[in-house]
């Protein structure tokens, strides 16, 4: 350390007004939340996240977390300033998040990035990214090295005090400390610069090339960074150099924090790194990033459940009025600072089923972004209701840390990192509350810093003799390099190198010139030795640093090729997959076309089943109806019916109580004449009943005859007695069956014929035709049907037929043979409808005509033809 009363000027920073009074109480902004949705893991996890626009995210509660209020479904929307989805890159983030805030670091304003949200969200990925694909925090280094590049003052120009202050150094202090620094072994490469971890080379690769355009450029600025831990509310400096200890490493010790004199927060004796490019500061980060990792893992920490803060300051004054050295009035110098928060994770202790000393730690993380919160929320009541209540800023270190930045001016940007999945909805819920809660705050805004009142340009006053003097340098051909000496002893020699005299010898005695010649070629041999020397010094270390350079690109290009055939292999498997996929796709495509012509084939026949079965239901509806329709008639056939036969049996039934009447009548009759007889005197013969009394009277006629003892009615079966002259023709169709009864029916001198023939009914005057049928008995029934012939008008004849005479064999077993037209036995009915039946046969005349004949039946009719003359 350098005595504090040596020429440094220490200056107090202007930047922090005093924080109960903003400097620009009427301009507030609201904290600028922005919210950033990182990609699924994997695209069939369950999504319960979604961006609807630019500004708004609407979240929807998972299957198992459904809450109903009011019988309603419940969906929240979220606004912010900007919503970020899962396919923002890393560069649009940070152009619209960060660049404002690297910005107003330029220009002298202090900003607060921090990101929130729960593990595994993307806060890390978001402020530190991943090797190709840098986060926020190599982007800002990078684009504040663009921007300040050349116009950096020297190392230790600026130099930082141990109160939060920083000072400028004379010159002679900045190069004493500089050549210190040099002395100390630190790997270099041979051209000089530090040895690139090619872990992170990549991360700083940003190639972004963003700059703030309108920088001050008669400023000098110097960059330092910090970075610290903030762990179960203990602050530890990440980048202090700790004493190896290989048997017991010591635990890193906790920093205290204090108020400087501007009442700004300020960890003391926390390490500060000057540094002169990304590169450099990276490394610094990713030193301290390494340290992190070894004590989480040494003291078994989770290092999900610390906020790291990486703080940037930058120091800026302006140059003199020469513009060669910078202006060391206190005044004039500017510290402003920009602090990259990546802060715990911010689920609640249960999710992560902490234990013992874990729970405890998680309960001050919990503690530490609940006092956040309860510090954000009371400032929003002030602000917004006028109140003046305490806001806890000391209740934990990392409020307490960050309080004038709430308190006094600056700008507060806070990225709200969501993982859309399912399993964090709860979580997300209450990270988008505090969200919405966090837009309410205000914060000052940074006034502007005054002007430095000597006049612009000074940078390049002196420019153009500086460049003469290259020039020049360039012409005589030495390499221009201000650092080395061997240019300053070349170009000593060369001003020393003495002209040659005369050598004209005008006298033979002159014993001047050439001694004063050889003296002076000697001379110029002795420089020109020196020169070659030093030529051949300049090339052997020409040589040797052209071989360097010559190696160090070989490597640089082995390592190009390296990462090459890397990304080579990486895109041939990415085109086989690409290949594979495109083959899926196509079969899947077909499948589908598949899929869609069977759903039509099988839509087509759906269809016309559908039809089908409509048709046939309605089929069924009219075969329904027909059967109703059938069954009524038919029960109207069968009341008809009923009554129809109801009625027949009445009729019968009246017949037959006539018939027993008649019965007792007869009986009574017989009675009377027995009673006669009995009382009759014996010659006086009894009178026989009259066989039938009257055709019209069935009854009478079916009466069997009276038991007379002396003459029993015994009827015999004759033949009809013929006139001496009746000629017959006897009809016997071929067809009819022997019946072998004892009585044949003989006719003497008939002409037997086999079909009825005009000839035969010309020589004869009656008629007989010999008929069998089944009866209902099953028995033939043979009938001797006779008529009379005539001669008709026309030439013809004609038959009448009289007389049916039935002839029927029966069975010994109970049935009668009957063979009488009028058989007394016979029910009265069926003799009525025999008769009756054959009456109405009979009385039907037959025509016979020349060629016409009777057929085996009863062809009653032939219709007579008019007979050729
Ligand atoms: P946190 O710091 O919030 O715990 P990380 O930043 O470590 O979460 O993210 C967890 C994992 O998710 C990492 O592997 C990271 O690469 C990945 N990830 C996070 N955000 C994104 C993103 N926006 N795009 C791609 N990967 C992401
Ligand atoms: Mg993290």
């Amino acid at each position: 350390m350098w005595p504090r009363d040596m020429k440094a000027a220490r200056t107090r920073t202007p930047r922090r007004p005093v924080p109960k009074k903003p400097s620009n109480p009427c301009v507030r902004d609201p904290v600028g939340v922005y919210c950033r949705v990182r990609p699924l893991s994997r695209p069939d996890q369950e999504c319960c996240i979604e961006v609807i626009d630019e500004t708004t995210v609407q979240i929807h509660p998972p299957e198992g977390y459904r809450i109903f209020r009011n019988g309603e479904y419940r969906e929240t929307q979220y606004s912010f300033k900007e919503v970020f989805g899962a396919l923002v890159v890393q560069k649009q983030l940070f152009d619209v998040v960060a660049k404002p805030l690297v910005e107003d670091l330029i220009r002298g304003r202090n900003g607060l990035l921090f990101t929130y949200g729960v593990t595994g969200s993307g806060k890390t990925h978001t402020m530190t990214g991943s090797p190709g694909d840098g986060g926020l925090l190599p982007r800002c280094l990078d684009m504040i090295f663009n921007s300040i590049g050349p116009f950096q003052a020297k190392r230790f120009v600026f130099k930082l005090d141990d109160k939060n202050g920083v000072e400028v150094q004379c010159e002679v202090d900045a190069l004493l400390e500089r050549q210190k620094r040099d002395a100390m072994p630190i790997p270099k490469t041979p051209s000089g610069k530090r040895q690139i971890d090619p872990e992170f080379a990549d991360m700083i690769n940003v190639q972004d090339h963003c700059k703030v355009e309108d920088v001050d450029e008669d400023n000098v600025y110097s960059v330092f960074v910090s970075y610290i831990e903030i762990y179960n509310n203990y602050i530890y400096d990440l980048l202090e150099e700790a004493p190896f200890e290989p048997i017991k490493p010591k635990p890193p010790q906790s920093k205290v924090l204090r108020e400087d004199q501007n009442h700004n927060m300020y960890v003391t004796g926390c390490t500060e790194v000057e540094v002169k490019s990304t590169e450099e500061a990276f490394e610094v980060f990713w030193r301290g990033q390494k340290k992190r990792r070894i004590a989480n893992t040494q003291l078994n920490r989770e290092s999900s459940r610390s906020h790291s803060v990486f703080m940037i300051k930058l120091a800026q004054a302006p140059l003199d009025a020469d513009g060669d050295n910078v202006l060391q009035e206190k005044e004039q110098i500017t510290l402003s600072q920009l602090s990259l928060v990546d802060l715990a994770g911010s689920e609640r202790t249960n999710r992560t089923k902490a234990e013992g000393n874990r729970l405890r730690e998680a309960g001050n993380i919990n503690q530490s972004l609940m006092t956040l919160r309860t510090c954000l929320e009371v400032l929003r009541e002030n602000q917004m209701c006028g109140t003046n209540k305490m806001v806890p800023y000391r209740d934990c270190k990392l409020t307490h840390l960050f309080k004038n930045y709430f308190d006094g001016e600056g700008k507060v940007r806070m990225i709200v990192c969501v993982n859309p999945k399912a399993e964090d909805y709860e979580e997300s819920l209450q990270v988008m509350r505090f969200a919405e809660m966090a837009q309410e705050v205000e914060v000052a805004r940074p006034a502007d810093r005054p002007i430095c009142a000597l006049t612009p340009g000074r940078r390049f006053r002196n420019q153009a003799f500086r460049e003469e003097l290259q020039r020049k340098l360039e012409m005589r051909g030495g390499p221009i390099n201000e650092e080395t000496e061997e240019q300053a002893v070349s170009e000593l020699l060369l001003q020393n190198f003495p002209p040659l005299p005369s050598c004209e010898l005008l006298d033979i005695n002159d014993d001047q010139t050439l001694p004063k010649l050889i003296e002076v070629l000697e001379k110029r041999h002795k420089i020109r030795q020196l020169l070659s020397e030093e030529i051949a010094k300049t090339v052997r270390a020409f040589k040797t640093a052209l071989q360097e350079f010559e190696s160090s690109v070989a490597s640089k290009e082995n390592y190009v090729q390296g990462k090459l055939s890397e990304k080579e292999k990486t895109i041939a498997g990415q085109k086989m997959e690409l290949e594979r996929l495109e083959k899926k796709i196509k079969t899947l495509e077909y499948k589908i076309h598949i899929l869609e012509k069977t759903t039509t084939i099988y839509e087509e026949d759906k269809r016309n089943l559908q039809q089908e079965l409509e048709s046939k239901s309605q089929q069924l509806q009219r075969q329904a109806s027909d059967k109703r329709r059938m069954e009524a008639r038919l029960q109207g056939m069968v009341t008809e019916t009923s009554v129809k036969w109801e009625k027949e049996c009445e009729r019968r039934v009246a017949a037959k109580q006539l018939e027993m009447q008649n019965k007792l009548w007869v009986k009574d009759e017989k009675l009377k004449q027995l009673k006669a007889i009995v009382a009759e005197p014996k010659n006086e013969k009894p009178e026989r009943p009259s066989r039938v009394r009257d055709r019209e009277k069935p009854v009478q006629r079916s009466v069997s005859p009276p038991p007379a003892p002396s003459a029993p009615p015994v009827r015999l079966r004759h033949r009809r007695s013929r006139s001496a002259g009746e000629r017959w023709v006897d009809h016997k169709p071929p067809s009819n069956v022997p019946t072998e009864t004892v009585m044949q029916p003989q006719v003497p001198h008939a002409i037997t014929v086999a079909a009825a023939s005009e000839k035969a009914l010309a020589k004869c005057d009656k008629y007989m035709l010999t008929h069998q049928e089944l009866a209902s008995d099953g028995e033939i029934e043979t009938k001797l049907i006779k008529g009379d012939v005539f001669k008709t008008r026309g030439g013809g004849q004609a038959v009448q037929f009289t007389e049916i005479e039935t002839l029927k064999q029966e069975s010994p077993t109970g049935r009668k043979r009957r063979s009488s037209p009028s058989n007394p036995d016979q029910p009265e009915d069926a003799a009525d409808s025999e008769w009756t039946d054959v009456e109405t046969r009979c009385s039907v005349a037959v025509e016979m005509r020349a060629g016409s004949a009777l057929g085996p039946g009863y062809q009653h009719h032939a219709q007579p033809k008019r007979r050729k003359p």
